[in-house]
């Protein structure tokens, strides 16, 4: 399917914070997988079919819908000219969505997705994540295993995920080509653990963890040199001029990129997985390189108490993060923190500060016995913020069941932990879903050579198209008229990821 094209359907999507905006039978205009803006069918001239073949003019100007404050309106003049040959998608009655992005989610648990719940977090981990996690030492059993799970989450409903591997490299650019394939835009880490962890799944230390990582990110296209981070002194500062000189360009790199849509973030598993000297040598790739971090924060009460004893001179888990210059800020590299269940408000405050994303995975939250995190409370501070399907701790990698456990979870919150509590509308879990959860793709990259990516996760003008087509052919009922924001509840209520049709990620059809 091509970058540029019209696409035709009743479009939802958020336009600002926890606000939808409705374009029923609407004509969307893509260029080179961008939205340019889009206008009512009820303004296509009669003979708009020909439209493809040049022969009829594009409508005015003023029938294009602006955004308003983040928008800019489309170039009709430019408009008319490209529209020559573009493709036409007639989804003409179709309920028409921007993707998801799952904000945290562990591949190599897919196989046990829905099983062994039984537990909590850290037995939960010793029983059922870390046995399997090491059966993907063998590059074998990884390629079979990530095939499947490649092939699930290009039929689902994100189009954008942000990933643990496992500690082993290779099996980690298995999965990176795997997903390459599959036209979906995502982040996948290398797991870095040399401690806390069983024997047959962990590193002998943080010199032979941080080689590897070197190793990874050299696989991936960077250019990095390997005694630049695996011998130099604790402390967060660049160990030499070199690795400083650097960031500036954005990123170190040879230009030789395998992947064009497939990130590395760095992936430190979690404190207590994580000796010092290891946490500090990967906040020193952060900080040279502005590659990403992904990790865990808050998640249950026995783990925050253990990180309390592994850190003693920390002031609460985030504060050891921020100690092991792990958090990044406005002018560093972006990290995110999964989960954020029993944060106090001091973390609170240095998360907003740093503009840390957290990743509400409410699934796994309950599935585990975790607790529920107060994202009203988050959205409310104005903090970064998306949703997590947390596989396989989380049951699906559904973001439509996600989405629609978020505002379950935050009533009972509202019930049973604080009744001044404001629960999520289904409004807000969509907007973190998708437009929220998705500005964690748009900082400047090496991916994009230091330049600012696009903004993707609305069809507001100027983002990325990330699209779902929906086949809302499932759900009878003989209530008529419904609105587009009616069908869109009722849809993620009772739909999941079968009942999507077609779907489009930066631009391109997916399936
Ligand atoms: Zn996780």
């Amino acid at each position: 399917m091509e970058q540029s094209f019209l696409i035709r359907g009743d479009f939802i999507f958020s336009d600002r914070e926890g606000k939808l905006k409705e374009l029923p039978d609407s004509v969307l205009l893509v260029k080179d997988g961008i939205v340019c803006g889009g206008f009512s069918a009820d303004e296509l001239p009669d003979d708009f079919e020909k439209l493809k073949n040049g022969e009829v003019h594009f409508p005015e100007t003023d029938s294009v819908f602006s955004a308003g404050d983040a928008g800019q309106q489309i170039d009709t003049e430019q408009g008319m000219t490209d529209l020559r040959g573009l493709a036409y998608y007639n989804f003409r009655g179709r309920l028409i969505i921007p993707g998801f992005t799952d904000l945290h989610l562990h591949a190599p648990q897919y196989a046990f997705r829905g099983m062994r719940m039984d537990h909590e977090l850290l037995e939960w981990l010793n029983y059922s994540a870390f046995p399997e996690e090491a059966r993907f030492r063998s590059a074998d059993y990884a390629r079979k295993a990530y095939r499947i799970f490649a092939d699930d989450l290009k039929r689902g409903a994100s189009t954008r995920a942000v990933i643990f591997a496992t500690l082993h490299t290779d099996a980690t650019l298995e999965l990176m080509r795997l997903l390459e394939d599959t036209g979906l835009v995502t982040m996948v880490g290398k797991v870095n653990m040399d401690r806390n962890c069983p024997p047959y799944l962990t590193e002998k230390n943080a010199e032979e963890s941080l080689r590897e990582t070197v190793r990874w990110l050299n696989a991936c296209g960077l250019n990095l040199k390997e005694r630049d981070y695996t011998c130099g002194p604790a402390g967060g500062e660049p160990v030499s001029k070199t690795a400083a000189g650097k960031r500036s360009s954005g990123q170190a790199g040879d230009g030789k990129q395998p992947f064009s849509r497939t990130f590395p973030i760095l992936t430190p598993r979690f404190i207590p997985a994580c000796t010092d000297e290891l946490s500090r040598g990967l906040g020193r790739i952060a900080k040279n390189t502005g590659l990403p971090v992904q990790s865990h924060l808050d998640e249950n009460r026995g783990e925050v108490s253990w990180v309390k004893e592994l850190v003693p001179e920390s002031e609460s888990y985030t504060d050891a993060y921020d100690r092991m210059g792990l958090l990044g800020g406005p002018d560093s590299f972006r990290s995110v923190m999964a989960h954020c269940v029993w944060c106090s408000d001091e973390e609170i405050r240095i998360l907003k500060d740093r503009d840390v994303f957290l990743a509400h995975c409410p699934t796994s939250n309950s599935n585990l016995g975790s607790g529920i995190a107060p994202v009203t409370k988050y959205i409310d501070r104005r903090m970064k913020l998306g949703i997590g399907t947390d596989i396989g701790a989380g049951h699906a990698v559904s973001m439509i069941e996600t989405v629609r456990q978020a505002v379950q979870v935050s009533k009972l919150y509202r019930q049973y932990i604080d009744e001044n509590a404001r629960p999520l509308t289904m409004a807000e879990a969509f907007w973190l879903g998708t437009m929220g959860g998705a500005s964690f793709f748009c900082p400047p990259t090496w991916m994009n050579r230091g330049k600012k990516a696009s903004e993707s996760g609305s069809f507001l003008p100027g983002y990325t198209f990330d699209a779902l087509v929906l086949d809302e052919s499932q759900l009878r009922t003989w209530m008529e008229n419904l609105t587009l924001t009616e069908r869109l509840e009722r849809f993620l209520y009772l739909a999941d990821d079968r009942d999507i049709a077609h779907k489009f990620a930066a631009g391109r059809g997916i399936f």
